[in-house]
């Protein structure tokens, strides 16, 4: 299977030159040429294996140059059970009533949907690293707002002929996330907190890819710098896996037959989740409706009505933090999928880059809406969705869960459509335990890791074990760096 670029469809790769590349020099995104197809009969097949081996017959589909024993021993090894995921259905679905279902895409190792796609792509990486013949290794530079750090490390944590530096803004991420990184094991780990904003790291990082010197420097010491972010075709693959296995559990369940259609819910920040549920459907899983959830930064549910993207607007800190982003760089593969053309897709995004908005043709937009609900919610009412779903139901979700949750609500009381729904939820609680105490009704709230023994205390839940075995773990990362010493902390690692 070829692949090619969103803003060039004459350029033909394979999945592993696209994997190493991560973007196109065209600045496009890879995706797969054609999208491959389940028959009703290879949804009943799958629905009779385990996670691992729906993971392996998906991902198959798409990565011809890949043999079945090797994604098989990627699939084995990223989602362990027990082990990696703390649960043996790896993304476990609970019944909330007769026609919502709650997907916990959070089991894995550092408690967010991140460690689905972060877990294979390390594999998926190194495996494409030794098709296209590259000898260096691989250093995987991230700047990170908070989830997308730790679960980089964690996938990366002694994955041989790689290293990884996560950069984090000093006073940027929570006690919580700050400790899960500072505390990471592994011999080719590093972390480096800068001095400044989340925008601060990463401009330092993207400065890093393009100094030509460092680089060259880097080459001599045997290495090459890579990304881990979510435009990267080797994180969207994996997500697929999970919407195909959901329906695949229904199934088996018998809650529904073979063909019967759900919707999906999902809580949204660079489209890229919520994308992978749309390669699903076109690969011919039975789903309905997409319902798109975004907190007050609403730019990608406006666009879903107006078919208009307009970035230009103030941004918000929410208590959905992972979902605060005004640009959403995985909508651009939904827009080549949808319109056919690189063409438009160039122009949209030239026009993105020039004023900072764009709008779709109306046969486009037409399309969109066809597939696509969307709604968002603001903090007042995501917080009250947590409360009122913990006092009438005992289950407690996180910010980012109850913002899709809510929305999900108010599509079903206006449009009438009562189809059976899966909802994404894409983080444990104790992820966000200030946020969800606060939503309890908590006003005193304990620092660093007792916050977590309060959210026990007053819920009764315990927290997931990497989250409560943070308590014992020695911090070996403490550096901070001005953001102009960042190339230096790379060169220091790297020498
Ligand atoms: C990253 C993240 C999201 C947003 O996912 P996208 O793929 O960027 O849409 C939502 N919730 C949590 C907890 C996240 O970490």
């Amino acid at each position: 299977m070829r692949y090619v670029s969103t803003r060039n469809s004459a350029l033909h790769l394979q999945a592993s030159e696209a994997i190493v590349m991560g973007l196109s020099r065209d600045g496009g995104l890879f995706l797969p040429e054609q999208i491959p197809n389940l028959s009703p009969a290879q949804l009943e097949q799958l629905s009779k294996m385990n996670y691992q081996q729906r993971a392996v017959a998906v991902m198959k589909l798409f990565l011809d140059e890949f043999s079945e024993e090797e994604l098989a021993g990627f699939a084995q090894k990223a989602y362990q059970s027990p082990g990696k995921f703390d649960h043996s259905d790896v993304a476990p679905l609970v019944k909330m009533d007769e026609k919502t279902h709650i997907m916990e895409l959070w089991h894995g190792p550092t408690s967010a949907f991140k460690d689905m796609a972060l877990q294979t792509l390390p594999y998926l990486l190194t495996a494409s690293l030794t098709k296209t013949g590259e000898e260096k290794t691989v250093c995987i530079l991230v700047a990170t707002s908070g989830d997308t750090g730790k679960a980089a490390l964690e996938g990366f944590c002694d994955v041989p002929k790689t290293k990884i530096l996560v950069f984090y803004p000093k006073d940027g991420v929570s006690d919580i996330q700050k400790l899960q990184m500072a505390t990471q094991a592994g011999e080719n780990v590093g972390v480096c907190s800068v001095v400044g904003n989340f925008d601060d790291a990463q401009s330092g990082v993207k400065q890093i890819f393009s100094d030509a010197q460092l680089r060259a420097q880097l080459e001599q010491n045997g290495y090459f710098l890579s990304s881990a972010n979510s435009i990267n075709w080797g994180r969207v693959l994996p997500q697929i896996v999970y919407y195909v296995s959901a329906y695949c559990d229904l199934l088996k369940q018998g809650t529904i037959k073979n063909g019967d259609v759900i919707n999906i819910c999902v809580p949204t920040g660079n489209f890229g989740n919520i994308l992978a549920a749309y390669y699903a459907k076109c690969m011919g899983v039975p789903l309905g409706k997409l319902i798109c959830a975004s907190n007050a930064n609403n730019v990608l549910t406006d666009f879903l009505k107006t078919g208009i993207y307009d970035r230009n607007r103030p941004f918000y800190n929410t208590a959905s933090p992972s979902m605060d982003i005004l640009i959403s760089s995985n909508l651009e593969r939904l827009l080549y999928l949808l319109s056919g053309s690189d063409e438009a897709v160039r122009g949209y995004m030239q026009s993105l880059a020039d004023t900072g908005r764009y709008e779709v043709s109306p046969a486009l937009k037409e399309k969109i809406m066809s597939v696509f609900a969307s709604g968002f919610c603001d903090d007042e009412k995501t917080l009250k969705t947590i409360a009122d779903t913990y006092q009438q139901s005992g289950y407690l979700m996180d910010t980012h869960t109850a913002v899709a949750y809510a929305v999900l609500a108010d599509y079903r009381a206006v449009s009438g459509d009562n189809t059976r729904t899966v909802v994404a939820s894409t983080a444990s609680p104790f992820k966000f335990c200030s946020n969800v105490l606060h939503a309890l009704g908590v006003e005193q709230l304990e620092a660093g890791t007792a916050i977590l023994d309060q959210l026990t205390k007053v819920t009764g839940k315990a927290a997931p074990a990497p989250l409560a075995g943070l308590k014992g773990k020695q911090v070996r990362f403490t550096e901070t760096a001005e953001k102009e010493a960042m190339p230096h902390v790379v060169l220091e690692m790297l020498r």
